[in-house]
């Protein structure tokens, strides 16, 4: 049996980036940049004013002092938006506003608080130095830098950057399109009154929306019976709509399991079960050439298979430059056992205190316990090879999601 971390280097194997495609910079937000981005010219563009006051020569007023102010005449003024045509000369000064262009002849500027102007005169009150609150062309990024890697999921901070540049339109990858297949007799929708031996459909919305947090578009299916022409004609219909196919269920030994051998009929398979509790019964393929992934029906199995799996190959046809979820090292809080031979990834809540993080297992760990995906944080990895991690000691956690603090 494979293990998880050759599963899933076999999975980016055959995982490829989608088409980029076209994207104006103000809708772009979660989208990931299809190419590295260069600036074409220098930012900010031209010197300008950090703060509302005047454009002086430095070495007028060096030595200004509220006892001793400098007494400049006033020969004009620049506004935002507007150019600088006038030139500063020694013993002048203009009035300027914020990210107005630094007038010819000026080196500092004099904030409006160190000054007192009358008439068609301004006194300083406050020496000054080259430089001062002069933002220069080139201060934040020049010509030809890197703006934006590609890889990288666009946030209101890269976006505002690639707006300043002019970077608009630029090309991204979107979501891909992930058709969910549940399969299973017994299912019945959410809002429905099960009959006997009846459950909820619990796995269609887990991973639609596990889909869509990774950044896919899901196509969710109604829930397909335990009978193998429906199978075949349930995935041949997903396969033609869908970038990646996923299913839950029906992918074990069971004798109305049919998944796999559809799966083998409609294309191939690349694997079959990896050596992880929960979700051993991973199916990598392809159907009709779209690439497929089967996770075992168990609904923890689900959560824990498609973050191992699903989510760093959806992330793969995004273009994303980083395809996992961070690690931390924390400190387990009670002693738990399991035998060796799988990695166990238990279900944690992570807590911060006195600067070092705690992990506690969220109660039951069985595949089909859901209470323990409630306000979890992560899974921490419990090895193939171990078979106890005691209270106290360090296990490191694959974070889903970090708590938020209180007010
Ligand atoms: P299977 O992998 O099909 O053998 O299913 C394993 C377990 O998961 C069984 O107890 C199923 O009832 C349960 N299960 C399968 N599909 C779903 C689903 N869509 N929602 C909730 N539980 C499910
Ligand atoms: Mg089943």
């Amino acid at each position: 049996m494979l293990t998880v971390d050759e599963a899933r280097a076999r999975v980016l194997e055959v995982i490829h980036p989608i088409e980029p495609v076209e994207s104006l910079v103000g809708d772009a937000l979660e989208k990931v940049l299809a190419d590295d981005l260069l600036a074409s010219h220098p930012l900010p563009r031209f010197d300008n004013s950090a703060m509302d006051g005047y454009a002086v020569v430095a070495a007028d007023v060096a030595t200004a002092s509220g006892s001793d102010p400098v007494v400049l005449e006033l020969a004009g003024e620049v506004r935002a938006g507007q150019p600088a045509d006038q030139e500063v000369l020694p013993g002048t000064a203009i009035r300027i506003m914020t990210g107005a262009p630094v007038p010819e002849g000026a080196d500092a500027i004099v904030p409006v608080e160190d000054t007192e102007e009358s008439g068609e005169r301004v006194s300083v009150v406050a020496p000054t130095e080259p430089g001062r609150h002069v933002r220069p062309a080139g201060d934040d990024l020049a010509s030809g830098d890197v703006l934006v890697r590609a890889g990288i999921e666009l946030g209101p901070g890269e976006l505002a950057l690639l707006a300043s540049t002019g970077m608009s339109p630029l090309r991204v990858r979107e979501r891909p399109r992930v058709a969910i297949l549940v399969t299973g007799d017994e299912l019945v929708p959410p809002e429905a009154t099960p009959g006997p031996g009846h459950i909820r459909d619990s796995n269609s919305v887990a991973l639609r929306t596990l889909v869509t947090e990774a950044g896919g578009a899901p196509i969710p299916f109604p829930p397909i019976p335990d009978e193998r022409e429906s199978v075949v004609a349930e995935f041949r219909r997903a396969a033609k709509l869908a970038d990646l196919v996923i299913s839950s269920g029906g992918v074990a030994v069971g004798r109305y399991d049919f998944v796999k051998e559809v799966v083998e009929e409609l294309g191939q398979i690349d694997l079959w079960r990896v050596a992880m509790q929960p979700g051993k019964p991973v199916v990598l393929g392809s159907v009709e050439s779209t690439p497929f992934l089967g996770l075992p029906g168990n609904p923890v199995s689900i959560h824990v298979g498609f973050e191992q799996f699903v989510r760093p190959a959806i992330r793969k046809m995004r273009g994303c430059r980083f395809l996992l979820r961070p690690t931390i090292e924390a400190r387990l809080t009670e002693t738990i056992h399991k035998s060796p031979g799988r990695l166990h990834f238990v279900r944690v809540r992570l807590r911060f205190d006195g600067g070092e993080w705690f992990a506690a297992p969220t109660g039951g760990q069985g595949s089909h316990v859901q209470s323990s995906l409630v306000e979890c944080s992560g899974v921490a990895r419990f090895e193939r090879e171990e078979s106890e991690l005691k209270a106290g000691s360090s296990v490191v956690v694959e974070v889903w999601k970090l708590p938020q603090v209180e007010a």
